[in-house]
């Protein structure tokens, strides 16, 4: 039970208290705002590097044209990991006014231009009616994000950087939310919030208990994106009473660079689907053996097997082995990406050499692969018989084992090189579950008194994912969970 109201004294105090400044809390503070709500945000992360996963994102937001064929699309999205109709409903519903919204902030809709038009399940009933849509003439680099930014800083809205929310106050006989128990440069501030609290702080990306509980097939997985989402709205809602959705689905996972002293991954060109780069590579698991087409684009992190979407398998710890014409061929890292916390706010210098991350030991290298092996502590004589079946099947021009078709060159020319690689993901799905009003609801389906959401926190995608639905969910539920948390009525 969160904090109850007999010993909260306030600190400050504000109509409605949102806690997470990323998109869904920008629309949120915004709607809230311009109903005439005072706004306090609460944000976790240090002032320029708030803004979430948003930030850092690519910068797209869904805008559907058919209330209806949305409907069909997300239910057919949902498959046998169904969602109330009435939710599927409101988010059809809502998602087609996610243009007139940005417009009406100052904005600039431009739909994606490069074909195709990124329509993830083109097969699926409805997919006509779904539009990826970002501000202005430049896709990615935070330009979407800026202007929500832009819009919340042109109102009488206050934010609290550094400033974590960190459990909710509730009044013990009614229930009802009364703040939020913060913690302001180390020490603890109770926010009263006089009609509602908007929870809008993220995922569980950086929390591995939570991953190791709750995300399929992954003993650890890293982001990214922000590493600010550590799953405490799960937390806060949960110990309320709120029951949880859709924790088992996630955007991921791919396989990228972590390293200790980075908080977030690093995306590998040789792996990316449409990047043919010289030089061989393979990727192998902890038995020294391949066990995917590297080169696989996946949707979001599914792959399609027996008529069933799954994640991708990521068999840990895994190795991107490469030879020496690859190593030479350029920077390994995605330097010139649009998107990412390492690309957009951290801005790691990655070597156009690769010789800066040879040093730092984030690239292994060796003479032959027998010694490469036994530098990974992997099975020498394994990862010889990979490395040898690979050659013949690049001779051979097929690869039947995973049925890889791209950059079939062979791992021939030493020394050869290794770069351990980890699951890693765009975001969470999963959180507290929501009503069509933005209500986080218990077990029972009641709402937990003035306690709304929005965004990634309990997101509505419960199996497969259409790309820039995350955003224009966040504008969607931002506005409903906005315009009920500001309709409350004040508490005395
Ligand atoms: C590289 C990348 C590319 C992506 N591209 C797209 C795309 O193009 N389109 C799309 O739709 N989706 C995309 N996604 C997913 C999308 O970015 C997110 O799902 C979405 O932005 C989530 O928005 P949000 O407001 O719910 O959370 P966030 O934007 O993550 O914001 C949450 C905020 O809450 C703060 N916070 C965390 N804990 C607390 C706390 N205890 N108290 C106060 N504040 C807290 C965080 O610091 C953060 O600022 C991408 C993700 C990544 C990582």
């Amino acid at each position: 039970m969160g904090q109850s109201t007999d010993n909260a004294e306030w600190d400050m105090r504000a109509d409605v208290v949102v806690v997470g400044y990323g998109a869904a809390g920008a629309a949120t503070a915004i709607t809230a705002h311009d109903l005439g709500a005072r706004v306090l945000i609460l944000e976790k992360a240090p002032e320029g590097q708030e803004g979430g996963n948003t930030r850092v994102a690519a910068q797209g937001y869904l805008n559907t044209s058919s209330p209806e064929k949305a409907a069909a699309y997300l239910t057919a999205l949902c498959g046998p990991f169904t969602v109330p109709e009435t939710m599927v409903q409101v988010w059809a519903d809502e998602m087609g006014k996610n243009n007139e919204w940005v417009e009406s902030i100052g904005g600039d809709p431009q739909e994606h231009q490069h074909p195709p038009a990124g329509i993830e399940y083109p097969e699926l009933p409805g997919s006509d009616s779904v539009h990826k849509f970002h501000h202005g003439d430049v896709l990615g680099y935070a330009h979407t994000w800026n202007l929500f930014d832009w819009a919340v800083k042109e109102r009488d809205i206050q934010i609290l950087y550094e400033s974590p929310g960190v459990e909710l106050i509730q009044d013990g006989d009614s229930k009802e939310i009364l703040g939020v128990r913060a913690e302001r440069e180390g020490a603890p501030i109770n926010v009263e919030a006089t009609r509602a609290v908007v929870l809008t702080c993220g995922g569980f990306e950086n929390n591995q208990e939570m991953i190791r509980n709750y995300l399929p097939g992954v003993p650890y997985c890293y982001t990214s994106g922000t590493p600010y989402n550590e799953g405490d709205g799960i937390r806060m809602a949960m110990t309320v009473g709120a029951d949880l959705w859709h924790m088992n689905n996630y955007a991921g996972p791919s396989m990228a660079l972590k390293v200790p002293e980075f908080r977030t991954t690093f995306s590998m060109l040789p792996l990316h689907f449409d990047r043919e780069l010289p030089g061989g590579m393979i990727v192998v698991g902890p038995d020294a053996t391949r066990f995917t087409d590297e080169k696989l684009k996946t949707a979001h992190g599914k792959v399609e097997l027996n008529g069933q979407w799954d994640p991708l398998r990521t068999p840990c710890p895994m190795y991107l082995i490469f030879d020496h014409t690859l190593f030479s061929a350029g920077p390994l890292y995605d330097k010139e990406s649009r998107s990412g916390w390492n690309r957009i706010v951290d801005q790691y210098d990655w070597s156009e050499d690769n010789l800066a991350e040879l040093e730092k030991g984030w690239i292994t290298k060796a003479e032959d692969i027998p010694s490469l092996a036994r530098s990974l502590e992997l099975d020498p004589a394994n990862l010889n018989d990979s490395v040898t079946r690979w050659n013949d099947l690049c001779e051979s021009g097929e690869d039947p084992d995973f049925g890889r078709s791209l950059m079939l060159s062979p791992i021939e020319t030493g020394p050869f090189y290794a770069v351990e690689l980890s699951p890693s993901m765009l975001n969470t799905q999963g959180g507290p579950r929501r009503n069509e009003r933005g209500q986080i609801v218990r077990p029972d389906d009641s709402p937990i008194p003035r306690l709304y959401s929005s965004g990634e926190l309990g997101s509505i995608y419960s199996y497969l994912y259409q790309g820039t639905g995350n955003i224009g969910e966040c504008l969607a539920f931002g506005r409903i969970s906005g315009r009920n948390a500001a309709a409350e009525p004040p508490r005395d």
